[in-house]
């Protein structure tokens, strides 16, 4: 499906313009308006998939091969030593668009703020207490 007033599958579909790294009969690769570095894309399914938790099977399987085949060329390209893979899901996840879509971070190392969190701690009873409480959805 695709959604009329989704500006992704607008994006994804060429209905919208946007540079675009890489393109194939189910995914878009687009250059992030504001990048958190120098190449920042998204990779964005071209299906409407709001996030992760509505991602069908085939999509999901080509995600981590593409976003690979994206951070090898970001390192032999642009020179970058690493990069992320961010993905929000929910809006208390701050995603912004729902329609889901992969962040492809290139990292040059010098400088630049990370996107990390701050370690906080845990009990060997609140872990145990944690996997019950989700254990039974995954069975
Ligand atoms: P998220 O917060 O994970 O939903 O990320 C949405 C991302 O989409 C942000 O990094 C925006 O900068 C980016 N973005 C929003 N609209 C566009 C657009 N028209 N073209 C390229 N990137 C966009
Ligand atoms: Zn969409």
């Amino acid at each position: 499906m695709r959604e009329q007033n989704c500006i992704f599958c607008r994006i994804a579909n060429g209905e919208i313009p946007s540079t675009t790294l890489y393109e194939d009969a189910r995914f878009r690769v687009i250059f992030d308006l504001s990048p958190a570095t120098r190449g920042h894309v998204l990779l964005i399914p071209k299906e409407h998939y709001a996030d992760l938790t509505e991602l069908d099977t085939e999509t999901a399987r080509e995600v981590l091969p593409l976003a690979a085949r994206i951070g090898r060329a970001m390192k032999a390209g642009l020179g970058a030593a690493g990069f992320n893979l961010v993905q929000n899901n929910g809006e208390a996840a701050g995603q912004t668009v729902r329609h889901f879509h992969l962040h492809i971070i290139p990292r040059y190392g010098a400088g630049e703020e990370l996107l990390l969190w701050k370690p906080g701690e845990s009990t060997a009873e609140e872990r145990e207490a944690l996997s019950s409480r989700m254990g039974e959805y995954l069975r």
